[in-house]
């Protein structure tokens, strides 16, 4: 098998489904970072590195979904339910613009009062006062839960959102994308496969997006491949249009779902094995919001992407720990042979 899948990278083919499981289940550690630094090699000069700084800004934990895993959300009327003033909202992207950051992604709750008109005229001020600021204003989930709330289509909830100079809805809220996953762990959030035809409206809007996913939750290898799987056929029949994979780790805590973080072991080699089988996606991320400095070893391991955040309470509540000791985090890089190098947020 290995000679197998050697060759085929080497080909730049697309390795099957049984390649990948095999290689995340048998493949040895050297294999894996040697295959996945092949793949990116397609793409990236080899020894650099790409970050940016940025914020993820929660604008409302107020949410109706329940997902199980959720440390975050608050019911409408439960104590402690928040929803930020624009005053807020403005001190928040100071402090961003202060640490030198150029990317906010907002991510809140399915809020029963909240529309997607809200939202477009939230946003519309927020460019207005803040040009200099690139914004990822919703994840796809938000934008799907909005959409049905007003009983639109996604075409139409897209061009709500574009006529107030919307130009990002994030694959944020993925998870993992299996039905049965989802019936698990949040029955309320959507299906599969409505949540790529949301993401394909987006997309045939004229709208970016991106690729996300999240893993630890104790599910088992055949539903992340299915996530892979799906994952890599919309991206062919989108011809490529998500610029990027994130994949991050679930954080256990405070929730009613439970369980253990998986190992840095284990999230490396889920990474390489997304770089390998993803072979149509040009950047592949590592999660420092979730695994800090350990998080940079993901470049051994094929990505070739990172954030730096400055905040996102939806993995702190969970146990996440956020450092603003940039240079430290990118000594961590240097360290492992890789240079840094800060760059734009993507265009679409
Ligand atoms: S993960 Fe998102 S959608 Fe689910 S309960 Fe939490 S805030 Fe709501």
């Amino acid at each position: 098998m290995e000679a197998k899948i050697r060759a085929r990278v080497a080909a730049q083919e697309p390795i099957s489904r049984e390649e990948a499981e095999w290689l995340f289940t048998q493949g040895s550690d050297a294999l894996l970072q040697t295959l996945a630094c092949e793949v990116r090699d397609r793409y990236h000069p080899r020894g650099e590195a790409t970050y940016l700084i940025m914020s993820i800004l929660n604008f409302t934990n107020v949410c109706v979904a329940g997902c199980k895993y959720c440390s975050f959300y608050k019911y409408p009327h439960q104590s402690g339910a928040y929803t930020l003033s624009f005053e807020q909202i403005q001190a928040k992207l100071n402090a961003l613009i202060a640490y030198g950051g150029s990317l906010v992604g907002f991510n809140g709750g399915f809020h029963p009062k909240l529309t997607l008109q809200d939202y477009r005229t939230l946003f519309e001020r927020v460019h207005a006062r803040y040009p200099q600021l690139s914004f990822f204003e919703m994840t796809v989930a938000e934008f799907m839960f909005y959409c049905k709330q007003a009983k639109i289509p996604y075409a139409e909830g897209v061009e709500i959102l574009a006529a107030g100079g919307t130009q990002w809805i994030t694959g944020g809220g993925a998870e993992v994308l299996d039905d049965d996953f989802r019936r698990r762990v949040s029955p309320g959030k959507y299906t599969v496969e409505d949540y790529f035809s949301a993401q394909a409206a987006v997309l045939q809007g004229g709208l970016g997006s991106t690729a996300t996913m999240v893993i630890g939750f104790g599910e088992p290898l055949e539903e992340r491949m299915n996530h892979l799987e799906r994952l890599r056929e919309f991206q062919t029949v989108m011809e490529g249009r998500l610029p990027s994979f994130l994949c991050w780790t679930y954080k256990p805590y405070n929730n009613q779902w439970g369980g253990q973080e998986i190992s840095t072991q284990e999230y490396l080699r889920w990474l390489a094995v997304s770089r390998i089988y993803l072979h149509n996606f040009v950047h592949i991320r590592t999660s420092v919001l979730t695994k800090n400095e350990e998080a940079l070893q993901g470049l051994l391991y094929g990505a070739n992407d990172f954030d730096l955040p400055i905040e996102d309470e939806v993995t702190q509540k969970a146990g996440a720990t956020i450092s603003v000791e940039f240079e430290s985090i990118l000594q961590a890089a240097r360290m492992l042979g890789y240079t840094p190098v800060h760059r734009a947020p993507f265009t679409i």
